[in-house]
């Protein structure tokens, strides 16, 4: 009976569904290599073609035809579909993608200067239910596996290679899309590691960050598993009452734990934590929200992002004006801490910030 060994496991052909090439990092690529008498020069060729050269079609380079073979008759080297495409005015790209299971997600290229960012969802929908994000709407359907997360950017890239020749530069990652990445600790940070991979994409460790709304059993995770990778907490409210209306989770793991948690990780000399702070009408922009949010924060290696509220359909929130946005943002550079406001790219075909719904 034919079978082959996936870390120290037989795996008969009979109930073998085939697993996904780009579940594999690069040093569980070297074990299956290993454990199958293999030869060792394949992993970091198959790596290249896939991640650095990002072909579509098998590989045929340097690679013996027995070990082509394998790889062919075990791995799924399958992608998610692209289902549909969104064009905004400003040139961010909207794709909803189709998985296996019909679920459908949906990822976000940001141009800035001919270069891009992508959004990248970890979840079909999310638990965590904060009352101004789109997503929250649809309730949490599953978790991504890595070649699902790994997937988005390289459909990504194929799609500006095909469609804006030139500019398949994509040199940073967020971790802002649809879902809780800490909530799916285990393929988020195996897609990092392919991600960092030197034999793949190569993408330099402070040019991802991952978003959460504090998920303290995540966090307790990060400096062990997951350093150098940047930190975004999505804040809203310094005060307990409004910050439990945003994100509920607030009520379980409470911002002084989840700030007490953060200000344990190590950071190099010149990493700091983003915080995200909507900005909603009448809600948490006042000076006295200004004043809590810096006097918090003050002292720390932080950097403010400050994201007017994005509306979608059905939302009671309001963004303010911008003379509130700025005197907002006055307030915090008394207190010398770096607050960016963040234009919105996208919303005219809602993929901006927490517009992202793929039911829609
Ligand atoms: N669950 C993670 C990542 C997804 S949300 C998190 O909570 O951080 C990514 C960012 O978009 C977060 O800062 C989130 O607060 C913000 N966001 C969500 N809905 C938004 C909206 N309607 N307008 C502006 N920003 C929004």
């Amino acid at each position: 009976m034919q079978y082959f060994k996936l870390f120290g496991i037989n795996i008969t052909r009979r109930h073998f569904l085939k697993q996904s090439f780009y579940d594999l990092n690069y040093s569980d690529l070297e074990t299956v290599i290993n454990q199958n008498n293999l030869n060792n020069s394949a992993a970091a060729v198959l790596f290249n073609w896939h991640y650095k050269k990002k072909e579509n079609t098998q590989c045929h380079d340097k690679i013996a035809k027995s070990s082509l073979a394998f790889f062919q008759n075990n791995f799924d080297f399958s992608l998610p579909e692209i289902d549909t495409v969104h064009e905004s005015k400003d040139r961010t790209v909207k794709f909803l993608f189709k998985l296996k299971d019909n679920h459908k997600i949906e990822t976000v290229l940001i141009p800035f200067h001919n270069k891009y960012s992508i959004c990248l969802s970890s979840q079909v929908g999310c638990a965590m239910n904060c009352s101004f994000c789109f997503t929250g709407k649809q309730g949490l359907k599953r978790n991504l596996t890595t070649s699902e997360i790994v997937g988005q950017f390289l459909q990504a890239w194929r799609w500006l290679a095909e469609n804006r020749p030139g500019e398949e530069r994509i040199l940073n990652i967020v971790f802002m899309g649809q879902g809780e990445p800490l909530h799916n600790f285990d393929a988020v940070k195996k897609a990092c590691e392919i991600f960092l991979s030197q034999h793949g994409t190569s993408i330099g460790v402070q040019k991802i960050t991952i978003s959460t709304a504090g998920y303290i059993p995540g966090l307790k995770r990060w400096s062990l598993e997951i350093p150098g990778v940047n930190l975004a907490l999505s804040l809203h409210s310094p005060f307990e009452e409004k910050r439990n209306e945003l994100i509920p989770i607030n009520k379980k793991y409470p911002l002084d734990e989840v700030l007490a948690t953060i200000d344990k990780i190590p950071l190099n000399k010149k990493q700091f934590i983003t915080y995200e702070y909507i900005l909603i009408k009448d809600f948490n922009d006042s000076p006295d929200d200004a004043k809590k949010l810096g006097t918090i924060l003050a002292g720390k290696s932080a950097y403010i992002n400050l994201i007017p509220f994005n509306s979608f359909p059905g939302s009671h929130y309001k963004r303010p004006d911008l003379d509130k946005i700025e005197k907002f943002k006055e307030v915090l550079d008394t207190f010398k801490i770096p607050t960016l406001i963040r234009s919105a790219k996208g919303d005219d075909v809602l993929a901006a910030c927490g517009q992202l719904n793929s039911k829609n």
